[in-house]
């Protein structure tokens, strides 16, 4: 039976480190959330981000705009938010037509580290704004005694905010890992995913990893947030703790690690600017 990687107190151990250096700013860190429409997921994830900032002490707004906004009036937010805040977010998802805002966020307010400078950063391994869930998964592994230098990390999703960014980060230098990138028209699947020292699962599709797909005493990462009429449920099957040696809860893994790191990011941004 494999150990529980408590995501929700490592993340409150990252909280008390920033809440001490919020308090010695002379202001306090001031981030804005943009939400446009009314999905329901959006305003959870809101709620979660805006009670982490009060325990830590980041000034937190949220705009919550209609669904019909247009491209003019989300660009003049996004313009005016620029000058004010020390770190500025819009809640994905958002209507296609308005994705082109996304890159008029300024790079150093870009606390979800989307921004395609910050994306070139990375590549060049060159400090930025780092988007918050491989962040999130970087600070889980460290902080639970499992360093990745040196192991086989299978990464299964590909997207440019959760496994694109995430084998870019494993693989820098200093961090070390080896890493596999699967994805959905990747052959053999499961033979990739046997070989893993680390399993790291970013796809979106409830219990898609079961256990004859993990090495025995492997690590498992589960990202995947399903809403299930058994609730809300991860990438990884529960028979997956059967092998592995130690996994992260849904809820209670990378979700809480996300939101602080985006606390993070926001009061790195309010001391360099
Ligand atoms: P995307 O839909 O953007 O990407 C999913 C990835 O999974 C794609 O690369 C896709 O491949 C791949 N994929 C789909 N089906 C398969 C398959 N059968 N086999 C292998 N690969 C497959 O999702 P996100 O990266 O945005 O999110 C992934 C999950 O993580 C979601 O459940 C999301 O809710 C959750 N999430 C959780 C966060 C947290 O804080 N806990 C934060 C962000 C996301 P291809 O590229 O070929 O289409």
């Amino acid at each position: 039976m494999s150990l529980i990687i408590d995501g929700k107190k490592i993340a409150k151990e990252i909280e008390i480190e920033l809440t001490a250096k919020v308090s010695s700013m002379e202001n306090a860190p001031r981030l804005s959330v943009v939400q446009i429409g009314d999905d329901p997921a959006s305003a959870s994830y809101i709620k979660a981000k805006a009670n982490a900032a009060s325990r830590v002490g980041i000034h937190l707004t949220h705009h919550h705009l209609p669904i019909e906004t247009s491209i003019e009036e989300l660009k003049s937010l996004v313009n005016d938010l620029n000058e004010s805040e020390d770190g500025l977010i819009i809640q994905l998802p958002i209507p296609k037509k308005l994705e082109p805002v996304l890159e008029m966020i300024k790079p150093e307010n870009d606390v979800d580290g989307f921004h395609s400078e910050n994306l070139g950063k990375l590549v060049q391994g060159i400090s930025g704004m780092t988007p918050c869930t491989p962040a999130g998964i970087i600070e889980l592994l460290y902080r639970s005694g499992n360093d990745p230098e040196g192991k086989h990390v299978v990464i299964v999703g590909r997207s440019t905010i959760v496994g694109t960014p995430l084998s870019l980060l494993l693989s820098q230098k200093g961090v070390d890992a080896t890493v596999t990138l699967c994805h959905s028209r990747t052959k053999y699947l499961e033979e990739h995913c046997k070989e893993a020292d680390i399993l790291v699962a970013a796809v979106g599709k409830a219990n898609m990893i079961t256990k004859d797909m993990v090495k025995p005493g492997a690590i498992i990462i589960d990202v995947g947030v399903n809403r299930t009429s058994e609730g809300l449920v991860g990438d990884v099957s529960t028979e997956v703790k059967e092998v592995a040696s130690q996994i992260t809860p849904v809820p209670g893994g990378v979700g809480p690690m996300t939101v602080v790191m985006l606390m993070s990011n926001t009061v790195k941004s309010a001391l360099e600017n």
